[in-house]
């Protein structure tokens, strides 16, 4: 029987789940639990921070790494005002905020169709704006001129870096700039685990273009970002596009997509990719009296770029890859709970484990250990049956288990064990690395 969002529509539990398993082995923790917990935040766990960083270096590998058009930067979370003025947030960034005048609950507007989540009520107090950004105060002193905000996305970094990214690289459009890091928002209903949190990390790519060729670069970019997620074994009937309707377009943006995915609670957002036209570039450049514009030396062309932008969730995609390789089946007779990650997002790549405790395998299982360990995320595991680590390792996604066992140290070979057809070769030593290349198709 299979409960996972691998086979089909997510089962109602999935959810559920998901959780339990990521705080069971180390995924993801409820934040500050000996306190009693922090609502909604969370910390990466010893198997969480690995995907978590897998999911972030893919996605950098394919944006920045795999491309000469796309650079990186890694830009200030801590920011003035003057930034939030220029790019609208300060204005614009809000939520509709209403009261449920039964039990006092408060509410995203938009988010709950006019009746509360909490009590059934639908009598509310009219809805205002709350701006979602968290606001500090830089230096001792609490006055006007010491506001900060915590950064609640991490485009602007590229906005307000283009023309220091212009002048040291030399790059032109069509190109990108792209950041991974930390976000702020402080969420009305931080929500469904690490889907809607208050802090939370960001993959967003700047994409300048001529204005004539903006058009079809988005196109570009949505195909693009969709093909990433297939590549990283996302099942296609777990994702689709979604075309912003005229009413729903930001103020900036002339085209919008999302990129959703189905969640246990129904299709939702996963990436949002959006045609920004100058809008950026422009109100940075009147807020700062800066020239931010291309000048193209050869034809003496000055323009304001375009710009595409595929913006994702780091942890909300993280927990998209969790829902979606989430399987339990049966194994000679046995029920196991299995992630069918790709090898390059498992939290370990290669589990090594020696058969038995006895100090006689130690010397070599160490060494099999030393070779796989400059390429692959490695656990060492010598406790429990042989079963019951499997299992153990097939629950967080593991996709090869390496054993040594006492012929081993007569026949110099080891066996590998895949963790979804649960087959076990016989592989030599010195060919171990060559087979675990070959099994991810390298
Ligand atoms: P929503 O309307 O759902 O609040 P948004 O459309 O404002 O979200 P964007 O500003 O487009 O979201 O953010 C880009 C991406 O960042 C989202 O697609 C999502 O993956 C991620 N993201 C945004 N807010 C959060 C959050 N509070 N927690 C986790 N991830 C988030």
């Amino acid at each position: 029987m299979t409960s996972g969002a691998a086979s089909g529509a997510p089962a109602r539990d999935l959810m559920e789940k998901v959780v339990n398993l990521a705080k069971r082995r180390g995924l993801i923790f409820p934040s500050a639990e000996i306190y009693g917990g922090f609502r909604s935040t969370y910390d990466y766990g010893p198997l969480g921070v690995n995907m978590l960083r897998n999911v972030k270096d893919a996605w950098w590998r394919s944006m920045v790494v795999m491309r000469d058009d796309v650079v990186g930067i890694d830009a200030a979370i801590l920011s003035p005002a003057a930034v939030w003025a220029a790019s609208g947030h300060l204005e614009n960034f809000t939520d509709p905020l209403v009261d449920c005048r039964n039990c006092h609950e408060r509410w995203r507007a938009d988010k709950i169709e006019g009746v509360c989540p909490n009590c059934g009520s639908t009598d509310f107090t009219e809805p205002r704006s709350f701006n979602l950004m968290f606001k500090t105060h830089a230096g001792p002193v609490e006055s006007e001129g010491t506001v900060a905000y915590l950064r609640p996305e991490t485009a602007q970094g590229m906005f307000t870096n283009f023309a220091n990214v212009l002048t040291t690289t030399r790059k032109k459009p069509p190109f990108g700039i792209a950041q991974v890091g930390k976000s702020f928002r402080n969420e009305i209903t931080p929500q469904n685990f690490v889907f809607r949190t208050r802090e939370f990390e960001q993959m967003e790519m700047e994409y300048f273009v001529p204005p004539a060729e903006a058009a079809k670069w988005f196109d570009y970019w949505v195909e693009t970002r969709v093909a990433w997620f297939l590549d990283l074994g996302m099942p296609e009937h777990l994702l689709r596009v979604r075309r912003h309707e005229p009413d729903e377009l930001s103020h900036y943006s002339s085209q919008t997509v999302d990129l959703e995915f189905l969640f246990p609670w129904g299709w939702d957002e996963l990436e949002g990719i959006a045609n920004r036209g100058d809008f950026d570039l422009q109100a940075h450049a009147r807020a700062s009296g800066e020239r931010l514009e291309y000048f193209e030396q050869s034809t003496g062309e000055r323009y304001v770029p375009h710009v595409i932008e595929p913006a994702l969730g780091a942890t909300r995609a993280m927990m998209a890859f969790l829902l979606a390789s989430y399987d339990e089946d049966e194994v000679a007779g046995e029920s196991r709970t299995v992630l069918h990650l790709d090898w390059r997002l498992a939290p370990i790549q290669v589990a090594v484990l020696p058969l038995s405790r006895k100090e006689e395998l130690d010397g070599l299982s160490r060494q099999v250990l030393g070779m796989l360990q400059p390429h692959y995320m490695c656990d060492f595991d010598t406790t429990q049956s042989i079963g019951r680590r499997y299992r153990r390792q097939d629950e967080v996604g593991t996709p090869w288990c390496v054993t040594i066992d006492f012929d081993s140290l007569v026949d110099r070979a080891v066996t590998v064990r895949d963790r979804d057809t649960t087959e076990q070769v016989r592989v030599p030593i010195d060919g171990l690395l060559a087979e675990l290349a070959s099994r991810r198709g390298a």
